[in-house]
C-alpha cells in the first residue's frame, strides 16, 4: 500500500506557466525520498499538491489511499506537513508558543490537547527557553526549528521539508539531519526538495529527479552515484 500516489498530474499558474507536465510516481511508507531538481523544475509546485495547498488541475493524487481534492483538503493538511525553505514563509505570530499552536489550534483540537502538543514540539526542537520571544528576533536556525516545531505539533504522517539545509550554519545541518534520523525512526514518510545531490546520495532511499516540470528519473539513491 502506498501512502502518496501521484497519477498524471498536470498544473499550469495562472499566467499560462505550465509547472507540472504529467508526473507520476508512488512512494512506500517510512520511505527517505529526495526530490532533486535545478531551479524552476516544479518541486515546490509538486510539493504544495501533496499537502492540498494546491489542487490538481488534471490527474490524481492519494495520501494514506485518500484522493486530494476539495473535500479533503483540511484532512490531508494533517496528514502531510510542510516546512518551506523560508521560515519567514511560516512564522509570524507573536511569541514562539502561539506559532507552535498555530496548526493544533486551527485543526481544532481542545486547549489541553494543544498545550500537550506543543509543549512536545518545543521540547523535541530543543527551544523550550524560546516559547515566550518573538520569532522575528531569532536567527534563521532558530525560525527554521520554530516552523519545523509546527509541522511536528501536527503529528502528521508524512513530512515534507523544501531545501532544509539552505543558509543554515554546519552545527544547524546537523541537528536537522538528526531530527530526519529520529523522524525516520517514528516511522514517518520524508520527502526533502533539494539541489544538494551528495546530501540526497548519502541519506536518501528513493530519489526523484524532476526536470522542467516532468519526473526525469525515479530510483534508488545508486541511481546517483552511478552518475558520477
Ligand atoms: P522549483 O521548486 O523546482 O524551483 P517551481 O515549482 O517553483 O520549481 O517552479 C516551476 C515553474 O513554475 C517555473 O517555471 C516557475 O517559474 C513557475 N512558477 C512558480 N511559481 C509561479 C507563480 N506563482 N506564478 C507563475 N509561475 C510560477
Ligand atoms: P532559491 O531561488 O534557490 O529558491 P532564494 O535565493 O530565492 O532561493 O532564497 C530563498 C529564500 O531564502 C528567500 O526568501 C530569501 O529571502 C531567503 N534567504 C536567502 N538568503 C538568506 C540568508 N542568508 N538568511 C536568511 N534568509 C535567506
Amino acid at each position: 500500500e502506498s501512502v502518496i500516489e501521484v497519477s498524471d498530474l498536470h498544473f499550469a499558474y495562472r499566467d499560462g506557466t505550465t509547472a507540472l507536465r504529467g508526473v507520476s510516481f508512488s512512494l512506500e511508507p517510512g520511505s527517505k525520498v529526495a526530490l532533486l531538481g535545478s531551479n524552476g523544475a516544479g518541486k515546490s509546485t509538486l510539493l504544495l499538491h501533496l499537502n492540498g495547498l494546491f489542487l490538481p488541475q488534471q490527474g490524481i493524487i492519494r495520501v494514506l489511499g485518500r484522493e486530494i481534492n476539495k473535500k479533503t483538503e483540511l484532512w490531508v493538511r494533517q496528514k502531510v506537513g510542510i516546512v518551506f525553505q523560508d521560515p519567514d514563509d511560516q512564522v509570524f505570530s507573536s511569541t514562539v508558543w502561539e506559532d507552535v499552536a498555530f496548526g493544533p489550534l486551527n485543526m481544532g483540537f481542545s486547549s489541553e490537547e494543544v498545550t500537550r502538543r506543543v509543549n512536545w514540539a518545543l521540547e523535541v526542537m530543543g527551544i523550550q527557553h524560546l516559547q515566550e520571544k518573538p520569532p522575528h528576533n531569532l536567527s534563521y536556525g532558530q525560525k527554521k526549528r520554530v516552523a519545523i516545531a509546527g509541522v511536528l505539533a501536527l503529528d502528521p504522517e508524512i513530512v515534507i521539508m523544501d531545501e532544509p539545509m539552505a543558509f543554515l550554519d554546519p552545527r544547524g545541518q546537523e541537528d536537522l539531519k538528526e531530527i530526519l534520523e529520529w523522524l525516520h525512526e517514528q516511522g514517518k514518510t520524508l520527502i526533502v526538495a533539494t539541489h544538494d545531490v551528495d546530501f540526497a546520495a548519502a541519506w536518501a532511499e528513493t530519489v526523484l529527479v524532476m526536470k522542467n516540470g516532468v519526473l526525469l528519473r525515479e530510483g534508488t539513491r545508486e541511481l546517483l552515484t552511478d552518475e558520477k
